[in-house]
């Protein structure tokens, strides 16, 4: 299977899976292709973006929110993360509303451990702790070791007040 990012002639982009680039030109050509936004099926392939994972963005995205982390050496490789965390039951209107009540959940249903986020993760996730909920920090090895091991875990959101 390859993923296409396709767009119209008013520019709206999306994407689509087709088994191989054949699959993709005889949709076209038989019209099957069409535009989610307005349904022209006057559709081609958009331009490719680099790929990018979805951790490295994860890790530029958190160290670059944290200026200040430089000061403290290898602080600017600890993205704060959360494991085992319940959803929340409501979804709040406003994204940063959203984001704000996330953290406060988190905050409030999990242990803060630190720096040892990525140790009480893999104990949690190897059933030699209790589980729960948790949060803390963590190196970006530790964030590829942990994806590696397949331990599931999240980015905290980044809110306005954290840049001041
Ligand atoms: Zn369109």
């Amino acid at each position: 299977m390859i993923r296409y990012t396709l767009t119209c002639p008013d520019q709206h982009e999306f994407e689509a899976w087709f088994s191989n680039g054949d699959a993709f030109e005889t949709q076209r050509a038989d019209g099957l292709l069409s535009c989610p936004v307005c349904g022209s099926t006057d559709i081609d392939r958009a331009l490719m973006a680099p790929a990018i994972s979805t951790s490295r963005r994860k890790e530029n995205r958190l160290s670059a929110g944290d200026a200040s982390a430089d000061a403290r050496g290898d602080a600017d490789d600890a993205p704060r993360l959360a494991a085992n965390v319940p959803e929340p039951t409501a979804a709040p209107k406003e994204v940063i509303n959203a984001l704000r009540k996330l953290r406060e959940h988190v905050t409030k249903n999990a242990d803060y451990v630190g720096k040892k986020f990525a140790e009480e993760a893999r104990k949690i996730h190897y059933e030699e702790a209790e589980k729960r909920g948790i949060y803390g920090e963590a190196t970006k090895e530790d964030v590829r070791a942990l994806a590696e091991e397949g331990i599931e875990f999240h980015p905290l959101p980044t809110l306005p007040e954290d840049k001041n």
